[in-house]
């Protein structure tokens, strides 16, 4: 039977290059900064993205806290929208680890206004903590993958410093933001504090992370990435998987993004979905169920017992996500079981 994995882009197997290039890769310690793999690896991020230096960490969740860790400290404030992955999915850690206050801003889809972000950064006062950052996702998780653009994010990224506040961007997918924006990712990033960005969803690597930054940030976030056990020895052999995700697989998430509006497009010929396919940007789909007619528990089991892995995302909500493990004949596949799937009328 066909499987299709539409759970998540983290679900991708490494390339055949990205496995030559571990085998072959030179290593060394990389808490002793020996091993020149990762040393190839975070310069040529810091180039790519525009920044002085940078660091490899093994994953976005432990980029975003090393991030919070470096730039804010005990019961300082940090504005997310309120359905940020850093507060939703990382376990609390903004306030176990960093010790920070989240002040959660409602976004549409995840993206938020330079309004909003004023109404929430209150003044000056006794009884308030201590403004500190903002973290905008781009593109939004759970706003169905919705983009930032070049002038959304500079208008923001003015407004935090009229206020006050560093600006930290959880670009896990930053890559699919420029690929949906046409532009250099360099345009979604200029000025922010630190970014960190994936290797291990749509770009397709094994595991890791990067975080950028001035040089002096990155060599406090290096200390801080030792602190919760993230100093690594010969990772080098993970490294250049990185590195061959970060040189080759960029541009080919357009055809990931392509698969997702064809999916989007299909799920709303179907009566039971409600999807808005003009909402969806990059290679994340959100749609809603019916639930009249069929529940997100019975719509999941039936595309399990098809081969189709999907999550639900909350409530009537499902989310589908493309990335290179999907063909086109499996967006078909997709569509024709779910069209065949009985439903109450
Ligand atoms: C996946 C993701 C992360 C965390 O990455 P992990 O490597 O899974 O820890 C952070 N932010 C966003 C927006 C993500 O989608």
């Amino acid at each position: 039977m066909r499987q299709v994995d539409l759970r998540s882009d983290t679900v991708t197997q490494p390339t055949p290059e990205m496995r030559e290039a571990m085998y072959r890769a030179e290593v060394g310690d990389d808490v002793y900064g020996e091993d020149p793999t990762v040393r190839r690896l975070e310069e040529a991020a810091a180039a790519k993205l525009g920044f002085e230096s940078a660091l490899f960490v093994a994953s976005g969740t432990m980029g975003n806290l090393v991030a919070l860790l470096t730039q804010t400290g005990r019961g300082d404030e940090v504005f997310l929208e309120a359905e940020s992955h850093i507060y939703y999915y990382e376990v609390g850690g903004i306030a176990a680890l960093a010790g920070a206050t989240p002040r959660l801003i409602p976004g549409d889809w995840g993206i938020i206004t330079p309004e909003s972000l004023r109404k929430y950064c209150r003044s000056t006062n006794i009884h308030y903590p201590n403004p500190a950052l903002l973290c905008l996702e781009n593109t939004h998780n759970r706003g169905g993958g919705a983009v930032y653009t070049p002038s959304q994010t500079a208008a923001l990224m003015g407004c935090a410093r009229e206020l006050g506040l560093r600006v930290h961007i959880d670009g896990a997918r930053i890559f699919n933001a420029a690929v949906a924006c046409g532009c250099d990712v360099r345009e979604l990033v200029r000025g922010a504090d630190t970014v960190q960005f994936c290797l291990s969803k749509g770009l397709g690597a094994p595991m890791g992370s990067v975080v950028v930054g001035s040089r002096e940030l990155i060599e406090r976030a290096r200390k801080w990435r030792k602190m919760v056990g993230g100093g690594f020895r010969q990772i080098g052999i993970m490294a250049a998987a990185g590195l061959v995700a970060l040189e080759k697989t960029v541009n080919r998430l357009a055809e990931d993004h392509q698969l997702a509006r064809q999916l989007a497009v299909g799920l709303a010929e179907i009566p039971f979905i409600r999807i808005q396919p003009e909402r969806v940007q990059t290679n994340i789909i959100v749609f809603e169920v019916d639930e009249a007619r069929i529940s997100v528990e019975s719509l999941l089991a039936r595309l399990q017992e098809a081969g189709i892995k999907a999550n639900s995302s909350g409530g009537p909500a499902v989310r589908f996500v493309t990335h290179k493990d999907i063909q086109a004949a499996d967006i078909d596949y997709v569509l024709r079981t779910i069209a065949a799937i009985p439903v109450a009328e």
